[in-house]
C-alpha cells in the first residue's frame, strides 16, 4: 500500500525524448487490517481481553479464596456442632439421673388415692419429665448414630397396625389442641422389614412436629400406601408414609436446610420457639438406614406434607441389619414410656414371692455414686429387705466379699470400679460368683448391655427406671435363687447344674457333691477333709454352700448320705440296714431318725411307697 507517481516519457522516430514525460499517480490503499480504524479497534480489543482477562483471574481467585472460607466455616460449624453434641450427650447422662429421681417417685405417687384435681398436676408433670426424657433420648441417638453404635436391626412388622398404633398415641394431645388427626391406609394390613424402635422414633418426630406447628382447628393426615413398581432406587418396589399437616409451613428458603443438625427456623417474636433442630435431623439419619428417601413440599401459611420411601421387603437390607430381630425387645425405646404399667402391677402381685413370717430377710447391696438414687432404692426395697449401701466400685466390692449379700444392685458408671468391671469381679471371684447382679445404666446403647449381661449381669435395667421393674426383678431373681436353694435339700437331684447359675458354681456344688458321694460309706468324714479337697478353707466351704444350697456343710453331707440312702431302698436289693452303713451311719436308730426328719417317713415306709408305685 502506498502512492506512487508512475512516470511515462517517450522518444519520436528520431530518437529524441519528450520534455514532458506524463505522470498518473497510483494509491494503492492498505487491506483493511492495517487501517488506522482496525489499528484502534485491535487496541481496545486487546485492551477489552486484558480486562476480561484480568477479571477472570480475579473471579476465579475470589471465588478460591471463598471456597477456601467456605470450607473452614463448614469445618468450624461442624467442629462446633460437634462438641456441643458431645456436651448435650455428656450432659443427658447427667440429668438423666436426677431425671430417675423425679420419675420413679412421682409413678408411685400417681397410683397412690389421689382427686382429681391433684391427679391432673401429677399427669402434668409426668407428662414434661418424659418429654424431656425423649429429649435427651433424642440427643443420645443422633451421637450414637455419628459414633457408628447404632445400627440397624430390622424385624419383619406388620406395618399399617404399627403406624395406626402410633397415631393413637396422638389423640388426646390432639384433641386437646383441637386438632383433627386421621389415619389412612390403602390396605387393612402389609408386612415390611423395618426397625421397629428407629421407625417408631421417625414417625413419632414427623407427628410432634406436625402437632407443633399446627394451630388450632387444624388437620393432621399420616397415609400410608404401596407401590410395588421398581425403579432404579427401590428395584424391589417401596411403600410410603405420608404426614400431612395444614400447618404453618416452611419458607421455600429453609426447605433445603431442615434436616440439618440444630437446624431451626427462626419464627417471630409472637411465636413460640421450642425444640432443638434435632428432630428432622435424627429422622433423616434414620430414613438413610432404612436405605429410605425423605422429601418435603410445604407453602408458608398452607401447611406441611413429608414424604418418606422405604424399600419393601428385605433385599435391600445386608445380613447385618436383618441379624438383630433378637436383641429388639432389650432395644425398644419407648417401650417403658410406653409400657402397661397396670399389667406390670398385676404380674407383681400375681407372682410376686411372698415371704413367710419367720423368713430371714434377705439382704441387698445397693453401689449408686448418686446419693439421691441410693437413697431412693434404699427407700423402695425397705419394707422388705435389709439394705447395704455403698457410694462406688470399689467400697461396693469390699461390702460384697465382707458381707456376701443376697443381691447386688449396681450403677454402671461409677469412678473407681465401674459397674461392669465390678460385675465381672463379682462373678469370677470364687466367695462371690453365685451373688446376683442387676445393672442400672442411664446410658440407652445395646452395646454396654451385652457387655453388662457377658461380664455376668443377671438384669440390666435402664434409668429412668420404673420403680415397679426393678422391684418385679429383684423379687423374681431372689425367688429363683430362693426355688434353686430348696431344690437340693427337697429334692432328689444330684445334678449341680439344676441347682446353680454360673458355671463356676455348678463346677464348684458338682465337685462337693461327687466328693461326698464317693466318701459315702465313710461315716468320719469331715468338713475339713471336703474343704482341703476342694481347696478351700472351712469358713469359705461353710459361706459358699450355705449361699448355694441353704445348708452348712454337716448337713449338706447328710442331705447327699440321705439322698443316697432314698435312692438305694428304692432298688431294694439292699436291707435297711445294709444302706444305713453304705451311705455312712453307723447306727441303724440315728439313721432311721434322721431319715425320718428329712423325708417325713420312715424308711420302711418310704421304701413300700415307691414299691406301690
Ligand atoms: P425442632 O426440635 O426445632 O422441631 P426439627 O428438626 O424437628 O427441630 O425441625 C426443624 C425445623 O423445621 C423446626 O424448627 C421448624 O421450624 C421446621 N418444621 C419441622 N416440621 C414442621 C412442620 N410440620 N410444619 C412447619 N415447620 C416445621
Amino acid at each position: 500500500p502506498g502512492s506512487y507517481v508512475f512516470k511515462v516519457n517517450s522518444t519520436n522516430r528520431d530518437g529524441v525524448w519528450s520534455e514532458h514525460p506524463r505522470e498518473i499517480l497510483v494509491i494503492i490503499s492498505p487491506p483493511f487490517w492495517r487501517t488506522w480504524w482496525a489499528y484502534v479497534l485491535c487496541g481496545v480489543l486487546l485492551f477489552a481481553l486484558f480486562f476480561t482477562l484480568r477479571s477472570v483471574m480475579l473471579f476465579r481467585l475470589r471465588m478460591r479464596n471463598q471456597l477456601h472460607f467456605d470450607q473452614m466455616e463448614r469445618v468450624k460449624q461442624e467442629e462446633i456442632s460437634r462438641s456441643k453434641m458431645q456436651f448435650l450427650s455428656n450432659i443427658s447422662h447427667e440429668i438423666k439421673t436426677p431425671l430417675t429421681m423425679i420419675m420413679a417417685p412421682l409413678e408411685k405417687l400417681t397410683h397412690t388415692s389421689l382427686d382429681e384435681a391433684q391427679k391432673k398436676q401429677f399427669s402434668f408433670i409426668q407428662k414434661s419429665a418424659q418429654r424431656l426424657l425423649s429429649l435427651f433420648n433424642q440427643l443420645l441417638e443422633v451421637q450414637k448414630i455419628e459414633d457408628g453404635q447404632w445400627r440397624l436391626k430390622a424385624q419383619k412388622t406388620e406395618i399399617v397396625q404399627f403406624l395406626r398404633e402410633i397415631v393413637t398415641l396422638f389423640q388426646d394431645a390432639a384433641e386437646e389442641k383441637k386438632i383433627e388427626i386421621s389415619f389412612e391406609a390403602v390396605c387393612d394390613e402389609f408386612e415390611a422389614w423395618v426397625d421397629r424402635s428407629k421407625m417408631d422414633t421417625v414417625v413419632f418426630n414427623l407427628l410432634s412436629n406436625a402437632l407443633k406447628f399446627t394451630p388450632q382447628k387444624g388437620l393432621i393426615t399420616l397415609s400410608v400406601s404401596i407401590n410395588p413398581e421398581k425403579s432404579k432406587f427401590f428395584p424391589f418396589g417401596f411403600f410410603e408414609i405420608s404426614v400431612a399437616d395444614t400447618g404453618i409451613g416452611i419458607n421455600e428458603e429453609h426447605l433445603a436446610r431442615i434436616f440439618e443438625r440444630f437446624y431451626q427456623v427462626k419464627m417471630n417474636d409472637s411465636e413460640c420457639q421450642a425444640g432443638t433442630g434435632i428432630g428432622l435431623h435424627l429422622v433423616k439419619q434414620l430414613v438413610d438406614m432404612h436405605h429410605g428417601s425423605i422429601h418435603v413440599d410445604s407453602r408458608k401459611g398452607e401447611g406441611s406434607l413429608f414424604v418418606l420411601r422405604f424399600p419393601l421387603g428385605d433385599q435391600t437390607f445386608n445380613a447385618e441389619e436383618l441379624s438383630g430381630a433378637e436383641t429388639m425387645q432389650r432395644d425398644e425405646k419407648h417401650s417403658w414410656i410406653l409400657s402397661d404399667i397396670s399389667s406390670l402391677e398385676k404380674v407383681i402381685t400375681q407372682e410376686g414371692v411372698q415371704h413367710e413370717p419367720g423368713d430371714a430377710r434377705s439382704v441387698i447391696l445397693v453401689i449408686e455414686d448418686d446419693p439421691d438414687i441410693l437413697n431412693y432404692i434404699e427407700s423402695e426395697f425397705l419394707s422388705e429387705f435389709d439394705i447395704m449401701k455403698a457410694n462406688d466400685g470399689n467400697e461396693g466390692w469390699n461390702q460384697a466379699v465382707e458381707k456376701l449379700p443376697d443381691l447386688i444392685i449396681s450403677d454402671v458408671m461409677m469412678p473407681g470400679l465401674d459397674g461392669i468391671s465390678l460385675c465381672r469381679k463379682i462373678k469370677s471371684t470364687f466367695e462371690t460368683s453365685h451373688i446376683p447382679v442387676i445393672l442400672l445404666t442411664a446410658s440407652g446403647s445395646v452395646e454396654k448391655e451385652i457387655e453388662g449381661y457377658e461380664a455376668g449381669a443377671d438384669a440390666y435395667i435402664h434409668k429412668p427406671f420404673h420403680p415397679s421393674l426393678l422391684e418385679l426383678k429383684v423379687k423374681k431373681i431372689i425367688e429363683i435363687r430362693e426355688g434353686l436353694k430348696h431344690q437340693f435339700s427337697k429334692g432328689f437331684s444330684f445334678i449341680a447344674s439344676d441347682m446353680v447359675l454360673t458355671s463356676a458354681d455348678e463346677k464348684f456344688l458338682q465337685r462337693a457333691i461327687d466328693y461326698v458321694k464317693d466318701h459315702l460309706a465313710d461315716s468320719t468324714l469331715s468338713t475339713e477333709q471336703m474343704g482341703k479337697y476342694l481347696g478351700i478353707s472351712r469358713v469359705h466351704l461353710y459361706r459358699k454352700l450355705k449361699a448355694l444350697t441353704n445348708q452348712v456343710p454337716t448337713e449338706f453331707i447328710r442331705t447327699i448320705r440321705l439322698k443316697q440312702a432314698a435312692y438305694l431302698l428304692a432298688q431294694k436289693k439292699l436291707n435297711i440296714s445294709e444302706i444305713a452303713y453304705k451311705v455312712g451311719f453307723n447306727s441303724h436308730q440315728y439313721f432311721t431318725n434322721s431319715f425320718q426328719k428329712y423325708y417325713n417317713m420312715s424308711p420302711t415306709e418310704y421304701s413300700k411307697q415307691n414299691e406301690n408305685e
